[in-house]
């Protein structure tokens, strides 16, 4: 089959006008909704340690905020595209909708690769990000989180860099911060978790015990490693995680048939996610090159590391066995499997709902944050389980009632509230 070259925009405006024809929706509704109202596009020059000045180019985008102030991650990524940061934001208009927080869709980037980066570099790289656009950021405007290859530690500099030119503390213009700077406990966990929240829900709604599951798991950032944690505290067996070399520019799924344990990965996983081989295979891992975690024979399926991971080439070598796939990343299956998919009678999680725990949370933070109160952890799970539940809830019994595939029950509940939103507020 030939390679495809797949635009992650495209991918994100084909899924929305299959919701659009569904909702017989009149042009200049769909105009309005199938393109970002606002796009910054800038660039951030950072003086190198070697004392050499080097320009990033970035972004920050901005689809829809009719339903409240736009939320979402800033992503560092060598291959980075403002077409991605589109999609991306697009996605978070649907997610904020879909578990009902009362926030738009936004989404940040910067062409960079943190791996060569100095932390004294980063730093430099996160104030510039925020010189460059303070004014369109804040907790009425547009509120930053981390996403890919960006941590706690990037928002506190961009928070801080915020109140400096702001003159005062603004806790609640990012989220993701460290716990006693403003972060929320639960937050790192909560992205993870809420994955398993719903996996839970499904394999009730389908009788299957979740003590009676195995899964393999693409990536061990941090999504993974938690949606792990929680996935194996209930019970299932992870038997493969995978992961991103640096050194050798290349993926590895690391198995072990009697479950992985993920205690000890974590222990030799560095800061972006990637387990030391040597380490892993002297564990006894049985260490396997490329996309293999999608080929193992197992009930669940959880891509947790980027888009376009699931396509029309690897569909075939997914095993027979696969029931569930669980979208823990943003944008893993390319539209063009959504039929194929279907047709196979596996049940698929669709990402905006599956991962919105993060976004979630990230809310209960700037809540936090806001009335300078901050909840205890149990709390914070507790409101995070019943927001996931409930969403979940609404998008299976759509699906179950009108006989739709789960994506598209969560499409046409999330687009009809942004679209009602648009129209209340007199836009269209
Ligand atoms: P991360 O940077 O912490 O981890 C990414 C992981 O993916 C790493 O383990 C990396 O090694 C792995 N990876 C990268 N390329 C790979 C490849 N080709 N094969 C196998 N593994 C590969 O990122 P994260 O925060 O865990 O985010 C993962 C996904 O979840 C992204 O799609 C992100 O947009 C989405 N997401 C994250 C959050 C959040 O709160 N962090 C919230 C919602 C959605």
């Amino acid at each position: 089959m030939a390679e495809v070259n797949y635009n992650p925009f495209e991918n994100a405006k084909a899924q929305f006008d299959k919701v659009a024809d569904v909702l017989e929706m009149d042009e200049g509704l769909r105009e309005l909704l199938r393109e970002p109202m606002k796009e910054l596009h800038f660039t951030i020059p950072v003086k190198m340690d070697d004392g050499t000045t080097k320009v990033f180019k970035a972004f920050r985008i901005k689809h829809n905020d009719a339903r409240g102030p736009a939320k979402g991650g800033i992503r560092f990524h060598p291959h980075e595209t403002a077409d991605t940061v589109r999609a991306l934001s697009m996605w978070m208009t649907w997610k904020c909708a879909v578990v009902d927080i009362p926030l738009g869709g936004g989404k940040g980037g910067v062409i960079c690769d943190p791996h060569n980066l100095s932390l004294a570099e980063q730093e430099r790289l996160c104030r510039g990000y925020v010189r460059q656009i303070y004014n369109q950021l804040g907790l009425y405007l547009d509120v930053p989180a981390p996403d890919v290859m960006t941590n706690g530690q990037h928002m506190l500099w961009m928070l801080d860099e915020y109140e400096t030119i702001m003159g005062g503390r603004y806790p609640s213009m990012i989220t993701g911060k460290p716990v006693g700077m403003g972060g929320s406990l639960g937050r790192t966990e909560a992205t993870g978790y809420g994955v398993i929240y719903v996996l839970k829900d499904l394999l009730r709604e389908k009788n299957i015990p979740v003590e009676s599951t195995t899964a393999s798991i693409q990536g061990f950032g941090n999504v993974a490693e938690y949606a792990a944690r929680k996935y194996t505290e209930l019970g299932g067996k992870v038997i493969a995680v995978s992961c991103w070399n640096q050194a050798d520019g290349k993926a590895y799924t690391f198995k072990n048939e009697l479950g992985c344990d993920i205690e000890q990965l974590c222990k030799i996983k560095d800061s972006f996610g990637s387990i030391d081989t040597d380490k892993a295979v002297q564990m006894g891992y049985e260490l396997l090159e490329g996309d293999e975690w999608a080929k193992q024979d197992v009930d669940i399926l959880i891509p947790a590391a980027l888009e376009n991971q699931i396509t029309p080439k690897i569909l075939p070598s997914i095993s027979p066995k696969v029931k569930i796939i669980c979208e823990a990343a943003n944008g893993p299956t390319t539209p063009d499997c959504d039929a194929l998919i279907c047709e196979s009678g596996i049940t698929l999680l669709p990402d905006f709902l599956c991962n919105a725990g993060g976004v979630t949370c990230s809310y209960f933070e700037q809540v936090q944050c806001s009335m300078n109160y901050f909840w205890d952890k149990a709390e914070v799970l507790e409101k995070l389980e019943y927001c996931m539940t409930k969403a979940f809830r609404d998008v299976y019994k759509l699906s179950v009632e009108k006989n739709l595939y789960m994506r598209d029950a969560a499409y046409i509940i999330a687009v009809n509230k942004v679209a009602n939103a648009v129209k209340l507020r007199g836009w269209v």
